[in-house]
């Protein structure tokens, strides 16, 4: 169990005032530093869409890439990828970088037109910085009271998965990307908290396999990318009323949640849902 957790959003869709200098830019990167009793340590969760944004940010914010024990890449699109090769080029340090082994497969959005949305890196090229590129399907724990979602299990019949293709076994298909997974840390005293990239298993989907997965019911936080962008009205709906059910202290949506969600699940969740912002500090 993790003692205190401070996390930082390094890169976000959107800068507030109170944070001036920080750069935004449609993708998301997370430092997570927790504090373990005698060590501590740091992940970087996602890079953001590009490494002049991601190291701008970083350097106004006075984080030391050398002080990254972990590189957690929560799926391949290039808005939580691509910044990873200019962070690794930086870090000196031999960081393994840890992701569904699915992050490398074809990622295509189809409208209006084809385009190529995946990571914008080899394996090669990432191996090629000292990187360590570390590719389970399964859940990790990272730390006591710190683990992956692995795949997400898709139980939710509300949260499909639309729009994305993919090309497996010589075929063109519907993407479910299946390499979206979050974070889920267990915090002493209070419960879970789920970390998640785009959400694109969704978000109650990841939320039920970090209950799963850690044996508890107590979710004290939800923070990161919701993907209902875009989605229709029923899917937001039911979305905001099942975290209602799961009674967490503190919902905290941004990147692909999309202004739409973000006000339904103010109007449900009232004053313990917060838009997420570039540089915002959450200290737990
Ligand atoms: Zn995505
Ligand atoms: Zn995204």
């Amino acid at each position: 169990m993790i003692e205190r957790l401070k996390l930082t959003i390094v890169v976000e869709n959107t800068t507030s005032h109170h944070k001036p200098g920080l750069w935004g830019q449609h993708g998301l990167s997370i430092l997570i530093e927790a504090d373990l009793g005698s060590e501590s340590m740091c992940i970087l969760m996602d890079t953001g869409a590009s490494s002049d944004v991601l190291l701008h940010n970083m350097d106004v914010l006075g984080i030391d890439s050398d002080d990254i024990d972990l590189i957690f890449l929560s799926h391949g699109h290039y808005d939580h990828t691509g910044g990873l090769m200019g962070l690794l080029k930086r870090t000196k340090r031999r960081v393994p970088v840890l992701a569904h082994p699915g992050i490398l497969s074809p990622k295509l959005r189809s409208g209006p037109f084809l385009r190529s949305i995946g990571i914008p890196f080899t394996r090669v090229d990432i191996e090629n910085t000292g990187a360590v590129l570390l590719l389970p399907r399964n859940s990790v724990a990272v730390a006591p009271g710190i683990m992956t979602t692995g795949e997400v299990e898709r139980r939710r019949s509300f949260e499909s998965v639309e729009g994305f293709w993919t090309i497996s076994d010589g075929i063109y298909r519907e993407d479910r990307i299946d390499d979206d997974q979050a974070l889920v840390i267990s915090i002493k005293n209070r419960g879970i908290i789920v970390i998640s990239g785009c959400a694109h298993s969704g978000i109650v989907n990841i939320v039920d396999q970090a209950r799963r997965l850690t044996c508890s019911d107590s979710v004290y936080a939800v923070i990161g990318g919701f993907h209902l962008m875009g989605s229709d009205d029923e899917r937001i709906r039911r979305t905001a009323e099942a975290l209602l059910d799961l009674d967490p202290e503190i919902v905290r949506p941004g990147h692909c949640t999309g202004v739409r969600a973000i006000a339904q699940l103010q109007a449900t969740l009232g004053d313990r849902c917060q838009p997420l912002f570039t540089g915002d500090v959450i200290e737990l």
